[in-house]
């Protein structure tokens, strides 16, 4: 059976904003079905890493809120923190890092920004879901706890997902960090020692006892080490590093493990958002952007992720690419930038995977929303 993904695309008149579109494509497709009175309303979001200025518009998350609110639901806006070393790698500086990017409380109409995991990304939930490379996944806690979830995905490209949308958003997003470690690595981190001061940082946060200095550099014994990434954020060199060992359908499907746990007490409690604009070629945690890879495409809203990303995925690839773009092959509308970005990565995998697992179906049926009829004009430019 097809799911449905409503969609608008960025025309607009003088009768209805684009804000206002905003509101009736999320209207159309059942918000208020999802949402009820003073349900806490997590915001699933990426604020965009410092330097990076293709993340969603401040403007399009306080026309979310403002439509939460007529719900009667209260809206928070959240993110786990993430795994590398950062501007969002703790909770101070990543709330910082969102309030320096244009996501302040008055911007976003009072809704607060809680990080799901807390101060140093320990603040996380066992998941059970018994899958094929977990038993148990690590969800930051607020997330968990939240009566209600919206996830706002910004779709692009992804070195190791071929694109990022809903279920990356929610699967890598939402883990802590002990559960980002465990999809983007079966075994514990490495340290470079040569760029290794000896500070001992690491292996003073390190809750296996798994490092020790010998001779000012730092050893890890990997049998003690439980994958936590602490000495990760922990080291001021940069010098200890994920260990990327994992192909990349396996990186895929512990991903989609972890979708899986953020939703498992969200059923028909969770709302799923692609804003398919500035379509870069990779994700928002790089410090910079690059050139979009198509133009910019419109929104697209499900109550079916899996759903959502495959109707982004083909929209995306219907279009002709940009000049200006680091895409060099599969340009043609119908031709797959993806593919034509990462030649290696097979983005249907995560798909598949999700479907596979139950999360979803990759049969759609897109439902646009027209703009509403032009209405004659009262404002002119003078
Ligand atoms: S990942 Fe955690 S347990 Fe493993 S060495 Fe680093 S701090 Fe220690
Ligand atoms: S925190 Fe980094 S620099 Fe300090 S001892 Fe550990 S690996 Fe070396």
């Amino acid at each position: 059976m097809s799911a449905d993904v409503f969609f608008m695309d960025l025309t607009t008149t003088s009768r209805e904003n684009f804000p206002e579109k905003l509101t009736r494509l999320l209207e159309t497709a059942g918000i208020k079905q999802i949402l009820t009175k003073n349900d806490l309303t997590a915001i699933k979001i990426h604020f965009g890493e410092q330097g990076n200025t293709n993340f969603i518009r401040p403007v399009y998350i306080r026309q979310l809120i403002q439509t939460i609110r007529r719900t009667e639901a209260t809206p928070f806006l959240t993110d786990a923190n993430t795994l590398y070393v950062g501007s969002r790698s703790d909770a101070i500086s990543h709330i910082k890092t969102a309030v320096e990017n244009g996501f302040s409380y008055s911007s976003m109409d009072g809704a607060p920004i809680i990080i799901a995991d807390g101060l140093f990304g320990k603040n996380e939930t066992k998941i059970q879901v018994d899958l094929k490379h977990f038993s148990n996944v690590y969800i930051g806690s607020e997330i968990v706890n939240a009566n209600a979830l919206v996830s706002v995905a910004h779709f692009k490209g992804h070195e190791l997902a071929g694109f990022g949308g809903t279920l990356k958003n929610l699967g890598m997003g939402c883990a802590s960090r002990r559960g980002k470690l465990a999809q983007h690595s079966g075994v514990a981190p490495r340290i470079r020692r040569k760029t290794c001061l000896g500070c001992a940082q690491c292996a003073d946060h390190c809750p296996g006892k798994a490092i020790l200095l010998k001779e000012n550099k730092a050893y890890m014994d990997k049998d003690l080490c439980i994958g936590c990434a602490e000495c990760i954020v922990r080291c001021p060199t940069g010098s200890i590093n994920i260990n990327w060992n994992s192909t990349v359908p396996v990186f895929l499907e512990k991903m989609i493990e972890h979708t899986q746990g953020v939703l498992k007490n969200k059923t028909n409690k969770a709302l799923f958002i692609n804003f398919i604009t500035d379509i870069t070629p990779k994700c928002d945690c790089l410090p910079y952007s690059e050139s979009p890879i198509v133009n910019d495409i419109g929104v697209a809203v499900s109550n079916d992720p899996v759903a959502l990303d495959q109707a982004s995925a083909d929209l995306v690839n219907s279009k002709k690419a940009l000049p200006d773009s680091i895409l060099k092959t599969n340009l043609n509308p119908g031709e797959d930038k993806f593919k034509g970005l990462y030649p290696s990565v097979d983005w249907g995998h995560q798909l598949h995977y999700a479907e596979k697992i139950g999360l979803g179906t990759r049969e759609y049926t897109l439902k646009k929303i027209e703009s509403l009829t032009y209405k004659k004009s009262s404002g002119h430019c003078i």
